[in-house]
C-alpha cells in the first residue's frame, strides 16, 4: 500500500504546459484532500500559454483569468519550471524518476492544413502565425507579412478568424493601448488592407464564431460589415437549427449587420457563406483564391456540404488560413496524427489497449482544439479525477525531489525561470508598456525575457 498523498510523502505531479488546461489541472490537484506537490513546466520563460499568446490583444477582459491561475501558482507546493523544453532538456522518461504522475497540457501548437494547391505560396499564412506574431510569441517574430495589397482573404469562420479579421481592420487608435507588440502596431499602421473577405464553407447558421465576436464588426471605428442578404435566406433545415440559442443569436446579429451602411468608413469586412477554397493561386506568391459554391442539404444538425461545381475567384495579396489548430507529438508518447491529439480515455493516456500508468492528458492535446478557455476546467477536472481513481496503482517515483530536477537541469545548463522570476519579467513588461501608454509591452525574444532577471 503506497503512502502517496500523505504529509510524509506528498503526491508529486509534473504538469507539462502552463496554459489554461495546465492551470486548471493544478487547481483540481490542490483541491484534493491529499498532500500534493505540483511542478509546472513550460518551454517558454512565461506562463499562461494561450491566454498570453492566443487571446487577442483587444480582448483584455478574457485575460483576467490569469488572476485565478496566479492564485494556484502561489500555493505552497507549486513550482514553475519555465524555459524548460520537455523532450529536449529533459525527457518524459527522465521525469518519471522525480514524479509519480505526469499531466500533458501542451495544447494545440500547430495549424490544420487545407490540403489544396497553393497553400504554401508566399503570402499564404496560417492564422496561428499572425496571432503569434502580434501577440509577441518568440517563435513568430521573424515572420514578415505583406500588407501592401488592399484585399486580404481569411478562410474559415471560427473565433480565431474573427480575431484575425478584427486586428487587420481596426485602426491604430483602436489597438494602441492594448498589449499588441509595438512592432506589430507599427507594421499594421502602414497596412494598405481595406477589405477583408472572410469565407465559410457552410451557411450563416452554421458559422463557428460566437455572438460577442461577430457583433463587434458593427462597432468598429472605420470598418463596416458587408453581408449579402440573399445568403440569409437559408433552407428549412437551417431554420430548424436556429433552435440552438447561439446560432439564433448569431443569425439575429448577422441580419442586423446586413442592414448597416458603410457611409464614412474606409474599411470593410465581407462575409461569404457556403464557399469552399479549392485553390490558392499566384505566380511565386499569392495573387488570388478560387472557391467553389456549396449547397447544404439533409436533416437539421446533420446537413452535408455539397459542391455545386460553380466556381468564383477573388484577387488578393495575402491569405490567412484559419481552419483550426491541432496538437503536435510529445516525444515518448503515443499520438493520433489525424486528430492531433494524444489517445486517451478520460485523460488516461493509452495506446490501443495499453494504459501508460501515471500519464494523463488535459485540454486541447486531450480532446482537440474546441471550446472556450473555461471549457478546460471540466476537462482538467475529469483527468485529475482519473488520476485520483488510479492513486493506489501509481508507481511511486524513486527520487521525489524538485531540487534534484533543478540540479539535473542546471547540469545541462538550462536557465530555469521560477514563478518569482516570471513576476520580475511581468513587472518589467508592465513598466515598458507604461512608457508607451499600453497595458504592457512584451519581451518578444527569450533573451530579452532573461535579461530582465
Ligand atoms: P474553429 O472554431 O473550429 O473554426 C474553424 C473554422 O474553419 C470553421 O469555420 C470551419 O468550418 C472551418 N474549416 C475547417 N476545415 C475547413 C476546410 N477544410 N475548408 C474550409 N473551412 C474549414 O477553430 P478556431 O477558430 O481555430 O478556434 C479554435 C477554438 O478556440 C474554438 O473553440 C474557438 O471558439 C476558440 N476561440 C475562442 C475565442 C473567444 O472566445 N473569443 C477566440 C479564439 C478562439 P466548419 O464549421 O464547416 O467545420
Amino acid at each position: 500500500m503506497s503512502n502517496l498523498g500523505s504529509v510524509d510523502r506528498p503526491l508529486r505531479v509534473a504538469i507539462i504546459g502552463s496554459g489554461p488546461s495546465g492551470f486548471y489541472a493544478a487547481a483540481a490537484l490542490f483541491k484534493l484532500e491529499i498532500k500534493v506537490q505540483v511542478d509546472m513546466f513550460d518551454r517558454l520563460p512565461t506562463p499562461y500559454g494561450l491566454v498570453r499568446y492566443g487571446v487577442a490583444p483587444d480582448h483584455p477582459k478574457i485575460k483576467n483569468v490569469i488572476k485565478v491561475y496566479e492564485k494556484d501558482a502561489l500555493m505552497p507546493g507549486f513550482a514553475f519550471f519555465g524555459n524548460v523544453n520537455v523532450g529536449e532538456n529533459i525527457s518524459i522518461n527522465e521525469l518519471k524518476r522525480f514524479y509519480d504522475a505526469i499531466i500533458i497540457a501542451t495544447g494545440a501548437e500547430t495549424d490544420k492544413k487545407l490540403g489544396i494547391e497553393g497553400e504554401d505560396l508566399v503570402g499564404s499564412h496560417a492564422s496561428t502565425e499572425l496571432v503569434g506574431w502580434y501577440n509577441g510569441h518568440p517563435d513568430f517574430q521573424d515572420l514578415r507579412f505583406d500588407f501592401s495589397h488592399e484585399v486580404a482573404v481569411v478562410i474559415g469562420q471560427g473565433n480565431v478568424a474573427m480575431d484575425v479579421c478584427r486586428i487587420l481592420l481596426k485602426t491604430v487608435d483602436e489597438l494602441k493601448n492594448t498589449d499588441i507588440t509595438q512592432n506589430a502596431l507599427e507594421v499594421l499602421a502602414s497596412s494598405k488592407i481595406r477589405e477583408v473577405h472572410c469565407y465559410g464553407r457552410r451557411g450563416p447558421v452554421q458559422a463557428a464564431f460566437t455572438p460577442i465576436e461577430i457583433r463587434e464588426f458593427g462597432e468598429l471605428t472605420d470598418c463596416y460589415p458587408v453581408i449579402n442578404s440573399e445568403d440569409l435566406n437559408v433552407n428549412e433545415s437551417s431554420l430548424k437549427e436556429l433552435a440552438d440559442p447561439v446560432r439564433k443569436k448569431n443569425f439575429e446579429i448577422l441580419k442586423e449587420l446586413a442592414k448597416m451602411s458603410g457611409e464614412g468608413k474606409k474599411r470593410k469586412l465581407v462575409l461569404h457563406f457556403c464557399k469552399s477554397p479549392i485553390e490558392i493561386s499566384g505566380k511565386g506568391r499569392v495573387q488570388g483564391v478560387m472557391f467553389e459554391k456549396n449547397q447544404l442539404s439533409g436533416e437539421p444538425n446533420a446537413q452535408k456540404v455539397r459542391g455545386t461545381g460553380v466556381k468564383e475567384s477573388i484577387e488578393c495579396g495575402i491569405v490567412f488560413r484559419s481552419v483550426g489548430y491541432q496538437g503536435v507529438l510529445v516525444k515518448g508518447l503515443p499520438f493520433e496524427p489525424n486528430a492531433g491529439i494524444i489517445p486517451n480515455q478520460k485523460g488516461r493516456i493509452m495506446d490501443f489497449e495499453q494504459v501508460f500508468t501515471g500519464l494523463y492528458a488535459v485540454g486541447w492535446i486531450k480532446r482537440g482544439a474546441t471550446g472556450i478557455i473555461g471549457t478546460n476546467k471540466a476537462d482538467s477536472d475529469e483527468s485529475v479525477h482519473s488520476l485520483v481513481e488510479d492513486l493506489a496503482h501509481l508507481i511511486p517515483c524513486v527520487e521525489p525531489s524538485s531540487e534534484a530536477v533543478m540540479q539535473l537541469l542546471k547540469s545541462r545548463e538550462v536557465r530555469v525561470v521560477s514563478f518569482a522570476d516570471w513576476k520580475k519579467i511581468d513587472a518589467a513588461e508592465i513598466e515598458r508598456g507604461k512608457k508607451l501608454g499600453k497595458s504592457r509591452e512584451k519581451f518578444v525574444r527569450i533573451s530579452g525575457m532573461l535579461s530582465a532577471l
